[in-house]
């Protein structure tokens, strides 16, 4: 190489140097501009919440008959108040059910404190505003915030609360729309608990309630958590949720169970998961059994147990009432089951507690009240 072509070739590194820097320079600028645009809204949306006025450690908890999303969206809130300078404790209000202790034992996060008496202490709701599915001392607390995705309960405040409520598959997705909000770096143990939390209450993203954001959140979740088949840990949980291994037949009729109350009747229902009918069958003669032992110990004037079995699209529910009242009440509202087969009363197309057994009742409630 001679000279001249060296300093022809040192020219041209100089020039591309020089455009590379200037292009930097001008992304930089433009760049730190929209950086520092965001910065601002995050601190906005941060200092949003800073109203709210708690009395000592806040507590994060979610509803009776935990689930998965109401644990890890009450254990990921929780160190989301921390870093914006709370001091909250994530707490449940019963053991933890198989599916939850999974994900828990995965992400390597210990399960929460059972809170036996909410009341006099500052409490932020997740997954539910409904007395009935509260903590006991609920109505005496101080109830600072509700995080959720049903349909507004009963919980009443006079004072200012934080209240994000969305027509969403999962708490926990309003959860990671929130870190996103305040510009909160989620770390690897919250992503795990966020993503099994979401994969389980929107099955998988086949319920019904699923969104565009539960969508964009299980990727970016992932990532995260760096879990690189979600698929392979849906079906993890699926396994999981319908082990009923080392629990008494107790704890899986109240594992999932809810209490309502329409025009003076109070009724609950226990959901029960099967893998097949022949487990379905039972599953259900050991709920009735349970039902009948354990009907006194609840105030409910009605009780069911709904043994599902859930496969691809389909889901098939197997409704096993309690008693005299219960099992007439059932038949009045539903007369269209397919089967009764002398323990429950089968609907082939499935009798969802969310989307059709609660909504029936409420109907048939209202227009037949109980003397
Ligand atoms: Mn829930
Ligand atoms: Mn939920």
């Amino acid at each position: 190489m001679n000279l001249k072509t060296k300093t022809i070739l040192a020219a041209l590194v100089a020039v591309c140097l020089c455009t590379f820097a200037g292009y930097q320079a001008g992304r930089t600028s433009a760049e730190r501009k929209a950086a520092e645009a965001q910065a601002t809204l995050y601190q906005l949306n941060r200092e949003s919440i800073s109203g709210l006025s708690a009395e000592g450690t806040i507590y994060v908890i979610g509803h009776k008959s935990p689930d998965s999303d109401t644990v890890c969206t009450a254990i990921a809130w929780a160190r989301l108040l921390n870093m914006l300078g709370y001091e909250a404790e994530p707490a449940i209000t019963m053991p933890v059910n198989n599916e939850t202790a999974y994900i828990l034992k995965e992400a390597g996060v210990e399960t929460p404190e059972e809170l036996p008496d909410a009341a006099g202490l500052s409490i932020f709701l997740v997954d539910h505003s409904e007395y009935a599915q509260a903590a006991e001392g609920m109505t005496d607390a101080h109830i600072v915030g509700i995080l959720d995705h049903h349909g507004v309960g009963n919980v009443y405040t006079g004072h200012q609360i934080m209240y994000d409520a969305r027509p969403i598959g999962a708490t926990a997705t309003i959860v990671w729309l929130n870190y996103m909000n305040y510009g909160l770096e989620i770390d690897k143990e919250t992503a795990y608990l966020l993503l099994g939390a979401i994969l389980s209450d929107t099955a998988n993203l086949t319920g019904t309630t699923t969104t565009e954001a539960d969508r964009a959140a299980i990727p970016a979740l992932a990532e995260i958590a760096g879990v690189t088949d979600t698929e392979a840990l849906y079906a993890a949980l699926h396994a999981e949720a319908l082990s009923y291994a080392g629990k008494t037949d107790e704890e899986i009729l109240f594992g999932d169970y809810k209490e309502y109350e329409t025009a003076g009747v109070k009724y609950g229902i226990g959901l029960v998961n099967a893998l097949n009918d022949e487990i379905a069958a039972e599953l259900a003669v050991r709920m009735k059994a349970a039902l009948q032992e354990y009907a006194d110990t609840r105030s409910a004037d009605l009780m069911y147990a709904s043994v599902g079995i859930r496969e691809n699209n389909e889901k098939i529910d197997y409704i096993v009432p309690a008693d005299e009242y219960s099992e007439q009440v059932l038949k009045d509202a539903f007369p269209d089951y397919d089967e009764y087969n002398g323990t429950a009363y089968i609907f082939r197309t499935g009798l969802g507690r969310k989307t059709k057994f609660v909504p029936g009742l409420t109907d048939y409630l209202n227009a037949h009240p109980h003397e």
